[in-house]
């Protein structure tokens, strides 16, 4: 199948065929808390089959870098940027490494907003995209968050985490739709580590006590930082590090 030109790729959320815009990963009002654009800030993709090799593609310039083109105006403009300044509060007191507890109703918004990053990040490329189109309509329409996706906040303390993107995804084969991605993003003290894994969740690489698990949430309300030893940028490259670490394992385990 020939691929469509990118102005005519259907809506991500809602489906709608229309011209899609073009947006900033991160939010306008996140830009002034974040470090300003360097070459020490880094944007990495890696594809990677259980059997094979990791594809890897890197390029300078960190998260407030990233743009993406998968959504509508409609969607971006109202229900969209009507989450982004929900969350605001909320996601700029992590960002900003403030001591404090995560009330009940911020952490719905936390979750409700990575879950949204999580979505764009994740069908940016339609054909590699983990979630399935039915789940994402369904979050557009009534926030509803497949069980599948789980997200992690860690506090980072170096320098060189404070604007980095990751994402990796996991299939049988090249030829095969992914069935396992994980997203790590560094925006100032934040550290979001979130899995999107429809492998049938045999595995659960990412239990530390330097993260606090989020979604699916254990309590109501969450202590922040979660740990006093904040992540230093060795240990969140760590992180991105552990699929290909594992790859050799998961081959036996996930099928
Ligand atoms: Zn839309």
């Amino acid at each position: 199948m020939a691929p469509r030109p990118a102005g005519r790729r259907p809506c991500i959320f809602c489906g709608a065929p229309t011209a899609l815009t073009k947006e900033h990963f991160t939010p306008q009002w996140m830009h002034p808390l974040l470090p300003p654009l360097s070459d020490t800030h880094r944007v990495q993709m890696r594809t990677t089959d259980y059997g094979g090799a990791t594809r890897r593609r890197l390029r300078q310039g960190g998260v407030r870098s990233i743009q993406m083109k998968c959504v509508c105006a409609n969607c971006n403009g109202v229900w969209m940027s009507g989450l982004e300044e929900a969350a605001r509060t909320a996601i700029t007191r992590l960002v900003r490494g403030e001591r404090h507890n995560i009330d009940a109703e911020s952490l719905l918004l936390v979750q409700q907003w990575c879950a949204m990053k999580v979505f764009v990040a994740d069908a940016e490329v339609p054909a590699a995209s983990v979630a399935t189109p039915q789940d994402r309509e369904a979050f557009r329409a009534t926030r509803t968050i497949p069980d599948y996706l789980r997200i992690r906040l860690g506090q980072t303390a170096g320098a060189g985490w404070a604007s980095q993107f990751f994402r990796q995804t996991m299939s049988n084969s090249p030829n095969e739709r992914p069935r396992f991605q994980v997203l790590v993003a560094g925006m100032g003290q934040l550290l979001v580590v979130a899995t999107l894994d429809r492998t049938g969740g045999a595995v659960d690489l990412f239990a530390q006590t330097q993260l606090a698990v989020v979604l699916p949430s254990l309590n109501a309300e969450v202590a922040w930082p979660p740990n006093p030893l904040p992540l230093t940028d060795q240990d969140a490259t760590a992180i991105t590090t552990t699929l290909d670490q594992l790859k050799a394992n998961l081959a036996g385990i996930i099928h």
